[in-house]
């Protein structure tokens, strides 16, 4: 470990024969990383001898790697020493890319509990696929979101080793190419436990001869290569609706396969053609149904490759397989259409079969009459449906938040409770606060560490130590002066990034996430515009200035959402240029929010938004972050956000709006347009979209957004996320939120409460639930 700056300075001679001094930044990156993974002992976890858990998702949002794994290797101070030394910032790897395979919370949620579970000592790997490019990266032009592809291996990828010898092949109908992995260590803090996150690329089998280039032969090979290139080639966005339906399917299907095949030829070098141990040596967790086509695969594997019986081959699965389920909303649970199934993979779609004629069965002996089955058919009306099939066949369906999990049980997924209450159970997400906090705001840490030691790096529960601090006015003064601190910081931040300046004596109200309907940033927008005119007019006379900042990313081919993006922009652009107002009243939309930008913003906001309509929000996680960094909530009734309350109490964050329960009663009756006629406050921010208030290019983006708030389309009923229900108790709890902070001590006192009662949203709490009850590692 001594000689770790030394070995930066052999690596970057020997590579590039460059001092510290003269090396570009990447060749530093490359340096540093490099002589990090030297001081590794060997990872053993893809062949740990105990019981190991295997997590299967989609997505891995892990952001930047670097300056986490010198954290966790304790390499970090090292790393300061060598960089003051040479006068060069620690911050000189921000221009390093993120790598961005997720799209949002649920990649995030993967990457924190590689972290997690790392630390805590849970022999946990990762399997997902190494998509060429991440997550587009996004700009504005004239306001408008545009989109240009994340080459995010740009620098390099010095974290990841290539396990050429370990690739496996993959059979599609028509089609066979190699799974190739390759697999980054995941370090866990203190360097106790290194785990693995193996990725899978899609390669052709047979290599790319470009002597073949003049010759016939050519166009089929190069077809070759870049159809089985392509499988691993992008990242689809979340709420994409058609287009490459088949791609997304043989992805799932292709880092599924490769993972299974790899875990049951590593299981037999050890066990032999005895698979009755299988389930002590394995578990499966799927994160979402993206990697649920595993579960037919497996059982395919074992009755193929292994000889083994259908019920024995279902009864393991059953025994290795969870399932954590991440949303009710019923677009997102995924369906796949037969034929398009059977045209990607027409031998494994027999297993689908298989498994649907073993649930009819089990129905019938549970006493499930005829026509009360079919809501659980996994193929139904020519659909094959991926939730129900996870939930037969495993033995754990997790919601990710306490009221999330209420839903499915009573709701969402009410029937499979009835007939497998023992399977349902719930998992608070969390986040890990080795990212979150220590190295997000190591301002805010050294003053935690200073207070209470730094035992809450591992235990966050530690962090209620704090209260006794609670009617200490020197130390909330402390705490203040570090949310300026990171204000300031963020400020400047933006002013690089943006070209935009706010000013950071003002309130920061943030609301940072993916752009959905759901989550309701055109809520934000709207209460922005009331004050604004509330401003204007008089209406509103006590009022501490404050700037909003946004950021999020709409899925491209999300048009809504895109238009919301615009009609944001044009809000802030009306303010900037308003001189009446622009001392009190500022808005910042953010380009290309990822973890990088939110570990920045988290630590900075006064306000954390969190609006989503009450029983949309599975969890949230962006929640945590910000109450872990001293913001208050202003939120609805939803997701994490209960307990968020429940743990910090009530008058510390700022709770607004209609309930999962008066949900349901209003939309019995609802009638947005009704509000829109006889409330003239909401009848002014709507009208801003077709009044000409604001310029939307002709693209008919807002007189859209209009009509979806007052008639509905084709999809979706009017209003169908209850903006217009929860307008006026949002503005109204927001304006009281604002004139609370005139009273700064009493403001960050609640502030401080909720850093001191974050202890529940260590995504450690959460790995260890999950090992208790579901793995039993
Ligand atoms: C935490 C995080 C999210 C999730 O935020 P929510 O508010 O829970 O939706 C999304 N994107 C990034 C980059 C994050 O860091």
């Amino acid at each position: 470990m001594a000689n770790f700056k030394n070995n930066v300075i052999d690596i970057l001679n020997l590579d590039y024969g460059k001092s510290i001094k003269e090396a570009s930044t990447v060749e530093l990156y490359n340096a540093v990383s490099k002589a990090a993974m030297n001081t590794l002992k060997k990872d053993q976890g893809l062949n740990w001898k105990g019981k190991k858990v295997c997590y299967f998702s989609a997505e891995f949002l892990i952001g930047r790697l670097i300056y986490s794994n010198l954290l966790n290797l304790g390499l970090l101070n090292q790393f300061s020493e060598l960089m003051s030394e040479n006068g060069i910032d620690i911050r000189v790897f921000e221009d390093i890319e993120d790598a961005a395979l997720g799209n949002g919370g649920l990649g995030r949620l993967a990457a924190c509990f590689l972290d997690s579970a790392a630390t805590v000592g849970v022999t946990l790997n990762g399997y997902g696929l190494r998509y060429r490019y991440g997550l587009f990266k996004q700009y504005f032009e004239d306001g408008f979101q545009k989109e240009v592809a994340d080459d995010w291996q740009r620098a390099g990828d010095p974290w990841s080793v290539r396990k050429e010898n370990e690739k496996i092949l993959i059979h599609f109908k028509n089609q066979t190419v190699y799974a190739v992995p390759y697999d980054t260590p995941v370090i866990g803090y203190g360097a106790n436990k290194i785990n693995t996150l193996r990725l899978w690329q899609s390669e052709p089998t047979e290599n790319f001869n470009f002597e073949l280039f003049n010759n016939q032969k050519y166009d089929k090979s190069f077809k070759e290569k870049n159809d089985a290139e392509s499988i691993t080639s992008v990242l689809y966005p979340n709420d994409d609706t058609d287009a490459g339906k088949k791609l997304r399917l043989k992805q799932q299907y292709f880092f599924s396969s490769a993972s299974l095949q790899d875990i049951v030829k590593k299981y037999k070098m050890v066990n032999g053609n005895d698979f009755s141990n299988f389930s002590m040596e394995y578990a499966i967790q799927l994160n979402d149904t993206h990697p649920v086509v595993a579960i037919p695969e497996f059982i395919r594997i074992l009755m193929e490759d292994e000889g083994i019986s259908f019920a024995k081959a279902l009864k393991i699965a059953k025994e290795v397989f969870a399932y954590t389920n991440h949303t009710v909303m019923s677009e997102a649970l995924e369906k796949w259409n037969v034929s398009l199934f059977k045209s990607v993979i027409p031998n494994v779609y027999k297993y689908v079969v298989m498994i649907q004629k073993a649930l009819v069965k089990e129905l019938k002996g549970l006493g499930v009459k005829g026509e009360e089955q079919q809501k659980y058919y996994i193929i139904d009306k020519n659909l094959i449906h991926m939730a129900r099939l996870a939930i037969f066949a495993s033995h754990s369906t997790n919601g990710v938040a306490q009221i999330h999990t209420e839903i499915l049980k009573n709701d969402a997924l009410h029937e499979w409770y009835e007939i497998y209450p023992e399977r349902f159970n719930n998992k608070t997400n969390g986040i890990t606060q080795r990212r979150w906090l220590a190295l997000a705001n190591m301002e805010l840490s050294g003053f935690i560490t200073d207070k209470i030691g730094n035992a809450w790096l591992t235990d966050l529960d530690k962090l209620k130590d704090l209260e006794k601090y609670k009617d200490d006015k020197a130390v909330m003064k402390q705490f203040d002066d570090i949310k300026k601190i990171k204000k300031h910081q963020l400020a400047e931040y933006i002013k690089k990034q943006e070209g935009i300046i706010i000013n950071p004596d003002f309130i920061f109200d943030i609301q940072v996430k993916r752009l959905h309907e759901y989550k309701r940033q055109l809520l934000n927008a709207f209460s922005i515009l009331d004050i604004y005119f509330g401003l204007k007019d008089g209406r509103i006379k006590e009022f501490n200035p404050t700037v909003y900042i946004f950021g999020a990313k709409a899925a491209p081919g999300y048009f809504r959402a895109k238009g919301i993006i615009k009609f944001i922009n044009e809000i802030a652009k009306m303010i900037r240029e308003d001189k009446e107002v622009n001392d009190k009243l500022q808005v910042v939309f953010v380009s290309n929010y990822n973890v990088s930008y939110a570990e920045k913003i988290t630590p900075a906001a006064d306000f954390s938004e969190q609006i989503s309509t009450a029983g949309t929000e599975a969890s949230g996680t962006g929640n945590m972050k910000f109450m872990l960094n001293g913001a208050v909530t202003l939120g609805t009734f939803d997701g994490a956000n209960v307990e968020i309350v429940e743990q910090a109490g009530i008058d510390n964050n700022y709770i607004f709006g209609a309930r999962v329960e008066d949900i349901q009663e209003i939309s019995k009756t609802y009638h947005p347009k009704k509000l829109y006629e006889e409330n003239p406050r909401i009848k002014k921010v709507v009208d801003t979209l077709v009044d000409g208030t604001f310029d939307d290019g002709d693209t008919g983006m807002f007189k859209e957004l209009y009509t979806s708030l007052l008639e509905g389309a084709s999809w979706h009923k009017a209003d169908h996320y209850y903006l217009l229900q929860d307008f006026i108790p949002y503005c109204e709890t927001k304006l009281k939120a604002n004139r609370d902070y005139s009273n700064t001590y009493e403001f960050r006192r609640k502030c401080f409460l909720n850093t001191a009662n974050a202890g529940k949203f260590s995504s450690d709490r959460t790995i260890m639930d999950y090992k208790e009850d579901i793995w039993k590692v």
